[in-house]
């Protein structure tokens, strides 16, 4: 099993490699610490099985190309497959996996650390300190307990979210088109997203980027929300549209935002642009404001997950190059 990795970052050398070796998969894996693109497609050729993460692109151009050269297998090494086109990948006859659940936790608990620091403005106090100022002025947050959390997609993250949330002691409501019985036992209620926009001191984004809800959070579902109300989303960046997300933050419609994934992200997140002059005008008036917290696509980053979702690629691709079904397909 001939794998071409892309995006390889040390921390997936360490695990893919060690899993390799433990679970005895027998993969030659060749690592590529860059973005797979229509301009760099040459160099993916000829390798049975491409494993690609959430900035790959994955267009009918790049398919087309990885299929002739004898490609049998995308293996998505994450959830979220938008930068998939499934359509094109059915019609060539290429094979698409994802690893649908390998830490839901792992998300959750940094959805809540990001709600935390905006809240308390830890991110404040730690540069204050540092430098010995200990005025608490400017630091007052609010009290978790009793405040109410709009949660849109009650999957496996949204409910990870919803039993921490619980847990402080907030009101959940929920928003998601299948109602899943686990949030309502955790006491959780289902809203319409007006309802939730309307009555949220929080909103937290758990569903994936669909061609439907491109922009699901935009001017106008600002407008509706409370004043000062926290916005959040570990999902991905084309649920929420950044340009209008800045807008209501200068008025003040939006108090906080904290946000792991962002539209224009590919471009930015995953390396180390420090000694670069940024040109993306969004993200620098973003990350410029004192009530925005920016993560660099790190949710899914603990131990934990990095070796489910070593050990959950590494078997569905050799499952389906024995000719079984690892239940992962996604068509
Ligand atoms: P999941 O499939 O278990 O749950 C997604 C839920 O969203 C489903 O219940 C679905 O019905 C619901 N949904 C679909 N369209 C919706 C819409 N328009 N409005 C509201 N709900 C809708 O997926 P999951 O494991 O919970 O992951 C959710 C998303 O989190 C992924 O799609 C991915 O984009 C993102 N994610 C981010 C990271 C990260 O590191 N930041 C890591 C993993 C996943």
């Amino acid at each position: 099993m001939k794998i071409g990795f892309f995006s390889a970052k040390r921390y997936d050398i360490q695990h893919f490699s060690k899993t390799n070796e433990a679970g005895n998969f027998g993969a030659d894996i060749e690592f590529f610490d860059y973005r797979l693109s229509r301009q760099n497609v040459r160099l993916a050729l000829g390798f049975e099985v491409i494993c690609a993460f959430v900035n790959d692109e994955l267009c009918e151009e790049v398919l087309t190309k990885l299929y002739a050269s004898g490609t049998k297998i995308i293996a998505m090494r994450c959830a979220g497959f938008n930068n998939v086109d499934l359509d094109a990948a059915k019609r060539l006859g290429l094979e698409v996996v994802n690893v649908p659940a390998y830490s839901p936790e792992s998300v959750a608990e940094h959805t809540v650390a990001l709600m935390l620091t905006l809240n308390r403005k830890i991110h404040k106090s730690y540069g204050r300190t540092r430098d010995a100022n200990f005025s608490l002025e400017g630091l007052v947050g609010f009290n978790m307990h009793g405040k109410t959390v709009g949660v849109i997609g009650t999957g496996k993250i949204g409910i990870a979210t919803i039993r921490i949330l619980r847990g402080f002691g907030c009101e959940v409501l929920a928003y998601d088109p299948f109602h899943n019985p686990l949030a309502e036992e955790l006491g959780a209620s289902y809203a319409s997203l007006d309802d939730i926009y309307q009555n949220s001191d929080i909103i937290s984004l758990h569903c994936p980027l669909t061609k439907d809800n491109q922009h699901l959070l935009n001017a106008e579902s600002f407008a509706k929300m409370k004043p000062g109300m926290m916005v959040i989303n570990t999902s991905r960046g084309g649920l929420l549209n950044a340009v209008d997300a800045m807008e209501a933050l200068k008025m003040g419609q939006i108090g906080s935002l904290g946000l792991d994934v962002y539209e224009n992200e590919k471009e930015l997140f995953f390396e180390d642009k420090s000694n670069e002059v940024i040109l993306d005008d969004v993200f620098r008036r973003l990350s410029a404001c004192h009530n925005v917290i920016f993560t660099g696509h790190q949710a899914f980053l603990t131990r934990e997950a990095l070796d489910n979702i070593a050990q959950t690629t590494l078997s569905n691709v050799s499952q389906i190059l024995a000719g079984k079904k690892c239940g992962n397909e996604l068509f």
